[in-house]
């Protein structure tokens, strides 16, 4: 038997690259018990949600699971799925590592930072009242007596919740990921030079974490001066953390630093339970097409390998990709120098396995 890994195939795109990854995450060798599930558009009819109540029952049994993108319609029908499953199973770190690989067209090169995202609080808590509601007039009046601050009446609010517990399992989560990957500092992100007392917390407890790890390097940046140095000296950092809203933006841009989203990798884990996807989502314009690019799906897949413990076996197949990427030989249309033949998911993977066999 091998490692039980539930296996979400998503919608869309998300079909074709689960097959592709499981094709390349096989060819490691590393026996996967896979189990299969759906959730998404394509199953609401069947069982009336696009999260059945079994696909979660099977990552709390398998406590590993690689996912495809999951279409969220914009403004009406059902909530995100990805985000269900992110605050049902409390997976409150999302990683993302963007690495340069040599062949992905891209301004930059030798870009190699990992990005921790805290995925439960902040702007992202879902705490939100309309202009024009008698809850959105009571926010108003309750939180302008309590600040002393006068707030316009056709404002709608917004809460931005940043605790304690919330900040300090992230900061230990990022700290705890250097340690094991080797990296030598962390960076704590944050604007609490205007939000004193929330990104002040998040500051403060980062400050009182690092503490406890003297062999890993501790700074912080203010977020916008941190785009910037990004773009100017990101070969000055490794590891950074940092509340919801700034890492959902700066995780997309040091992807847009390695070439997009077609190659980034991420992973929302907790506690218990880990899910790897990739940072695209479910590109409907190419479902069924057999031409979207596997990698970032493929090297989340190099993502959970680490997290199993099975090291080796990722390091090949980070290095398989990278080959197979940098020959240019076997790559999707997005991937392929203009004037050759791209070839489909299916066939990139296919090359990848070979590689490894
Ligand atoms: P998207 O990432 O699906 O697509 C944006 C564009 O990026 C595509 O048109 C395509 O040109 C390109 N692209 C993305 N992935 C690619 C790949 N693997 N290979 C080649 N090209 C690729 O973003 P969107 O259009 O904003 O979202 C579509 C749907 O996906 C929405 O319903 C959104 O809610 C959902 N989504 C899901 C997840 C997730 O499952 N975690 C993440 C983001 C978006």
């Amino acid at each position: 038997m091998g490692y039980p890994v539930t296996l979400i195939r998503g919608d869309g795109i998300g079909p074709e690259v689960a097959k592709a990854t499981q094709t390349a995450v096989d060819a490691t060798g590393v026996p996967i018990d896979w189990k299969v599930v759906d959730a998404g558009v394509d199953v609401m009819e069947e069982y009336g949600t696009p999260l059945p109540e079994h696909v979660l029952d099977s990552i709390r049994e398998t406590k590993v699971a690689i996912k495809g993108p999951i279409t969220t319609p914009v403004g009406k029908g059902f909530r995100s799925v990805n985000v269900e499953i992110r605050k049902r199973l409390n997976l409150y770190a999302n990683l993302r590592p963007a690495k340069s690989i040599l062949g992905v067209r891209s301004f930059f090169s030798d870009i190699d930072v990992v990005v921790v995202r805290e995925n439960t609080e902040d702007l992202y808590a879902g705490i939100e009242f309309t202009h024009d509601s008698p809850e959105g007039a009571e926010a108003r009046d309750c939180l302008s007596r309590l600040s002393g601050k006068a707030i316009r009446e056709d404002s709608a609010i917004g809460v931005k919740p940043i605790s304690v517990e919330g900040s300090r399992r992230i900061v230990e989560f990022a700290f705890k990921h250097a340690q094991a990957f080797g990296r030598k500092k962390v960076t704590a992100v944050h604007k609490a030079n205007i939000m004193k007392f929330t990104d002040g917390l998040f500051l403060e407890v980062s400050r009182e974490v690092a503490k406890s790890y003297p062999d890993i390097e501790y700074e912080d940046r203010i977020v916008d001066n941190m785009c910037m140095q990004l773009m100017q000296k990101p070969e000055l950092y490794e590891v950074l953390v940092m509340p919801n809203l700034y890492g959902d933006i700066l995780s997309d841009l040091c992807a847009g630093m390695i070439g997009g989203l077609g190659v980034a990798p991420g992973a929302n884990i907790g506690d218990e339970y880990a899910v790897f996807e990739a940072i695209h989502g479910s590109a409907p314009k190419y479902a069924g097409q057999n031409r979207a690019n596997p990698t970032a799906l493929i090297l989340s897949g190099v993502l959970m390998l680490q997290h199993l413990g099975e090291i080796d076996a990722a390091e090949r197949l980070q290095q398989a990709v990278e080959a197979i990427i940098g020959e240019k030989k076997h790559v999707t249309y997005d991937l392929a120098l203009p004037g050759t033949q791209p070839v489909g998911t299916q066939e990139m993977a296919e090359a990848i396995a070979t590689r490894l066999s």
